[in-house]
């Protein structure tokens, strides 16, 4: 069975280079949902709480939420950093905080001090994709992903690919010595 989490993010972006009206800056609220798949967890009747789910994935995806996505070699990018950087808020300011921790892929590399994600690709719909079960599949046994912004929707299965031991009374996952980290539950 699976556990369905979505969560929203607004981002702003361009497809540069795009033969198309995308190609200017503009702004989104995309919906990202995450399936992830198990056995029921007998305990608590449920294959993972969803709360769980949403916090894993926020605290890395919230550096997509109110930044700027642009492609590496797109020439807006040192523009942008030249505006920050004059105006002293490229390294942070104190009213910037739900910055999580900086990430590097392959794919993507976030900068939360500056609110800026930095991509390989253009951050299309099914771009994120690639980027989001990149980042979030070594956490999350994720079998699906869906993402959508304004008329744009694309998903992508994956095989169930993580055995994640879950605590019988909150239904979190265990830590390597079999410790809840969340109740305090240890398994023997
Ligand atoms: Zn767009
Ligand atoms: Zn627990």
């Amino acid at each position: 069975m699976r556990s369905i989490t979505q969560l929203e993010l607004q981002y702003a972006h361009r497809f540069y280079g795009f033969q198309g009206e995308a190609q200017y800056l503009h702004g989104h609220t995309g919906v990202l949902t995450i399936e992830v798949e198990d056995t029921i967890n007998v305990g608590v009747n449920m294959i993972f709480p969803c709360n769980e789910i949403l916090k894993t994935a926020w605290n890395v995806l919230k550096n997509f939420d109110h930044a700027l996505v642009l492609r590496a070699d797109d020439p807006l990018l040192p523009a942008i950093l030249d505006v920050y950087e004059k105006q002293g808020i490229k390294g942070g300011t104190p009213n910037n905080t739900m910055t999580g921790p900086a990430f590097q892929t392959e794919l993507a590399t976030a900068y939360p001090e500056c609110r800026l994600v930095v991509t390989k690709e253009t951050m299309t719909v099914e771009g994120m994709i690639k980027i989001v079960h990149d980042l979030l599949k070594d956490k999350l046994n994720i079998v699906k992903l869906t993402f959508s912004s304004g008329v744009n929707k694309a998903s992508q299965e994956y095989m169930s690919h993580l055995e994640i031991n879950r605590c019988p009374l909150c239904g979190v996952a265990l830590n390597e010595n079999g410790a809840c980290p969340k109740c305090g539950y240890q398994k023997r």
